[in-house]
């Protein structure tokens, strides 16, 4: 991207503002006899008395180990969520800037633009569901901040081609968010290896799919180290909870668990796909780079009740453009797979 300037896409207020300068940003314990009496809190050990690092230093420290980034390209939030709503405060002012999403996609980008009061222009993805270069490219103006890219895509499970993104990453005049929710259920490259090239590319992961880490809330945001600044400045100080920090580390740390685990979830997805291929009611699988697969069938609403009556609880997606009729499965345990197995074949 050339020319890339962030300063003229920070908002004015995020600009100028001062940031909270919390007691734990001067001094965080590192073992030593220090007396911490500057934070109010209560004195009495047991194991989170103390509040947590604002800036997460010993997780972030593991990953960029492991991701081969600098820890001054990392922000941490309570759930991708969070850092979600972090970029559009950073970046969209109410009521003047807008966003591109491409549907069908991840619902959250378009809840947050309403909550956020910022106009959301979608571009549907073409029929086989990949970015419309062309058509995002057109609808941008000098007020579009932020383009959000989910790959591979949730719902329909498939990656975008890499030449589509790059040509996004280098025409489009804003920032673009890579939302790798599913990247380790995928063979491609993550895009993080491409931060040092485009300033203005931001990826987004989270520990709640592949890491097995839904209930912590931990989501995590990759960019250059000016954009992560932004981010630092607006982010509640506090905003990854101690236990939370704990166990994150611990699961990063036991990365041949999560390893196993994926390798056992897609074997089991291949198993799925092969069952629902055979059905009669299913009339497209669509490819997929995730724990889950989406499938078109005859009627959704009336296969989704039937599984609901066997306590089966699956997504509708059929309200989704491009998506009529179609149910997304999620991969579960050998067992639960056999089971929802043996009831799709037994549905008439
Ligand atoms: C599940 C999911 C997330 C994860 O959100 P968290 O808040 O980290 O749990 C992010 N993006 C997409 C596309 C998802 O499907």
């Amino acid at each position: 991207m050339k020319g890339f300037d962030l300063n003229r896409l920070v908002r004015e207020s995020v600009q100028k503002l001062q940031p909270y300068s919390s007691a734990r940003d001067e001094y965080v314990s590192d073992g030593s006899e220090m007396l911490f009496l500057d934070a109010n809190e209560n004195p009495f050990d047991n194991g989170v008395n103390r509040y947590p690092d604002p800036y997460q230093r010993s997780l972030k420290s593991l990953l960029a180990e492991q991701k081969g980034v600098s820890e001054s390209q990392i922000l941490l939030g309570n759930g991708s969520d969070e850092v979600l709503d972090l970029i559009y405060r950073a970046f969209c002012e109410p009521n003047r800037d807008n966003i591109i999403t491409l549907p069908p996609t991840y619902g959250m980008y378009k809840v947050l633009s309403g909550i956020n009061a910022i106009e959301n222009r979608e571009v549907l993805l073409t029929s086989d569901f990949e970015p419309d270069v062309d058509e995002i490219l057109k609808i941008v103006d000098a007020n579009s901040k932020l383009l959000f890219i989910c790959s591979p895509n949730n719902p329909t499970g498939n990656s975008f081609k890499g030449k589509g993104i790059e040509k996004l990453l280098e025409s489009f005049n804003g920032i673009v968010v890579v939302d790798e929710a599913y990247i380790d259920f995928s063979k491609d490259e993550s895009w993080l290896s491409q931060l040092d090239k485009y300033p203005n590319l931001i990826v987004t992961q989270t520990l709640s799919k592949a890491f097995g880490l839904a209930g912590i809330r931990l989501g995590i945001c990759y960019a250059s180290e000016g954009t992560i600044g932004v981010l630092n400045k607006i982010k509640p100080p506090y905003n990854v909870n101690q236990l939370t920090q704990q166990r994150a580390l611990e699961r990063v740390l036991n990365q041949d668990l999560v390893n196993q685990e994926v390798q056992q979830i897609l074997k089991e997805r291949t198993e799925l796909i092969k069952a629902l291929d055979s059905l009669e009611f299913v009339s497209a699988l669509y490819p997929t780079d995730a724990n889950f697969v989406l499938a078109k069938v005859d009627d959704a609403n009336k296969r989704y009740q039937q599984l609901l009556d066997k306590q089966v609880v699956v997504r509708n997606r059929s309200t989704q453009p491009l998506c009529e009729n179609t149910l997304r499965f999620t991969v579960g345990t050998p067992e639960e797979n056999k089971k929802l197995i043996a009831i799709l074949k037994e549905l008439k």
